[in-house]
């Protein structure tokens, strides 16, 4: 029979377990999480070890400014954050981070590690964590400038949440993906990423290299090779397009677009769709462009109260911002035929 339940209010760790299996859906996310709290700590490299496609070990080492000591004990709550002050701060900010979530749910998730040391501290400090809370004092250790987190068994207490994520290739291709996306839009940071007990890395980019360094580097030189700046600004819209792109003469069957915009690492179903329109009187049927686009928006503009699970971006007068892309894009284009057309002529 059908009988009617006690409602009981849920424990504590049981709701913020699932909170955060709901920001933290898989290691790649998790690190990249991580990867904006190392540059928003102004760190120049970011080394990332990962095991078992992060999902056994995902580990990041910055040299950045360190977290203080007096802080490690509230860093891994809910809602801490060296960040954000005022709500109004919001229109503003400059970081990536705001909300003082990631490291919160990660420490609901999974076992937990930081060592850190900051220019003042004369050694470095470890904690570890479960449940937002400390497990013990941290304790002074080795270690150099900047902080090292070291994720472990993510989601051990999630068992829905690993049953979702594919398998281990796979998680360590999204890995790979994002780490590649992150150092081509920072090419002033250098990125490494390693399989634990490999000596060779999956991906190093040294500190200062270019943009096209980059993308040689990670989606290799039949790309870089064939790729168009794009540069441009439109002061009505409050708008600057960077970017590169491939010419005409490149095409491939998986389209690839790096969209960032205001820094952000995005994703954008118009401007992709926008783009295959471009692309598609100069390219064969079902081939596809690379794309790689920084986009700066005014950020009154752009909702950057994101969730961080929300990758697909919205903004204010889209179409006419498409529209500018479309036109900056398609010059470059038809600049690029014309200069095909004049080597054949000559
Ligand atoms: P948010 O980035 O939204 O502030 P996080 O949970 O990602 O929230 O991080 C909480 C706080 O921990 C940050 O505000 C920052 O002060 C500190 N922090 C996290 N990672 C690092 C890091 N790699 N270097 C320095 N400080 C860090
Ligand atoms: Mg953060």
């Amino acid at each position: 029979m059908n009988s009617a339940q006690v409602i009981r209010k849920l424990d504590e760790t049981v709701v913020n377990r699932i909170a955060a299996g709901e920001i933290i859906h898989r290691p790649a996310n998790a690190l990249k999480e991580m990867i904006e709290n190392s540059m928003d700590a102004h760190a120049s490299t970011i080394q990332i070890t990962v095991k078992g496609g992060g999902m056994k070990l995902l580990q990041i080492q910055d040299n950045g400014t360190g977290i203080l000591k007096e802080n490690l004990e509230i860093v891994c709550e809910r809602f801490t954050t060296s960040k954000l002050e005022k709500f109004e701060d919001l229109s503003t900010i400059a970081t990536y981070g705001f909300r003082g979530e990631a490291l919160a749910s990660i420490s609901h998730v999974a076992h937990l590690t930081i060592v850190t040391k900051t220019v003042n501290e004369q050694c470095a400090y470890r904690a570890s964590y479960e449940d937002s809370k400390l497990k013990a004092l941290p304790k002074p250790c080795a270690g150099n400038q900047g902080t090292q987190i070291t994720v472990e068994d993510l989601f051990y207490n999630v068992s829905t949440r690993r049953k979702a994520l594919k398998s281990v290739a796979e998680e360590h291709n999204r890995i790979a993906d994002i780490v590649g996306r992150y150092a081509i839009h920072n090419s002033h940071v250098g990125f490494t990423l390693k399989k634990q007990g490999e000596s060779l890395a999956d991906i190093r980019t040294p500190p200062n290299s270019t943009v096209v360094d980059n993308i040689r580097t990670i989606y290799g030189n039949t790309i870089a090779r064939e790729l168009l700046e794009v540069d441009a600004v439109d002061e009505m819209l409050k708008l600057k397009l960077k970017g590169y792109i491939s010419n005409v003469n490149y095409s491939a069957k998986r389209h690839i677009m790096l969209l960032f915009i205001n820094h952000r690492l995005v994703e954008s179903t118009a401007l992709k769709k926008a783009m295959e329109q471009v692309y598609s009187i100069y390219i064969p049927k079902n081939n596809h462009p690379f794309l790689y686009l920084s986009l700066e928006l005014d950020p009154r503009n752009v909702d950057v109260n994101v969730h961080p699970t929300k990758h697909e971006v919205h903004f204010l007068h889209e179409d006419l911002v498409l529209e500018k892309i479309k036109s900056a894009v398609e010059s470059k284009l038809l600049g690029c035929n014309t200069s095909r057309v004049f080597y054949t002529q000559a």
